[in-house]
């Protein structure tokens, strides 16, 4: 009769350290993805935001020295021509842009 008593409090307890290295290991496992995701939504971020590179209107090379700022975001162009169709619908443009994933430049503040 004690026997069997003892043998079954000894069940306990060996049940009670599996259940807790089973959840130390679940909340350490979680930190671990949550690092993962982490890292992995930078690489994201830092993939889809990219610099301007070409014409919003004729698809071509930038030039740097041609560009407008419009609502403090400077926009790129390879040519004059394209400058003057962009005027004619900076939103259009805007949008274009930014669709593809383009972070426009900020224009810089005024110089005092
Ligand atoms: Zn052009």
């Amino acid at each position: 009769m004690e026997l069997t008593e003892r043998g079954t409090e000894m069940k306990t307890q060996w049940l009670w350290v599996g259940s807790l290295s089973l959840a130390l290991l679940v909340v350490v496992g979680c930190k671990k993805k949550e690092k993962a995701e982490q890292a992995e939504q930078a690489e994201k971020t830092a993939v889809s935001a990219k610099v301007q590179t070409t014409c919003p209107h004729m698809g071509e090379k930038i030039d740097k020295s041609i560009y407008v700022d419009h609502e403090g975001k400077r926009v790129y162009f390879c040519c004059k021509m394209c400058v003057a169709k962009f005027k004619a619908d900076p939103g259009k443009y805007v949008k274009k842009l930014e669709d593809e994933g383009v972070e426009l430049e900020k224009t810089p503040p005024a110089q005092p």
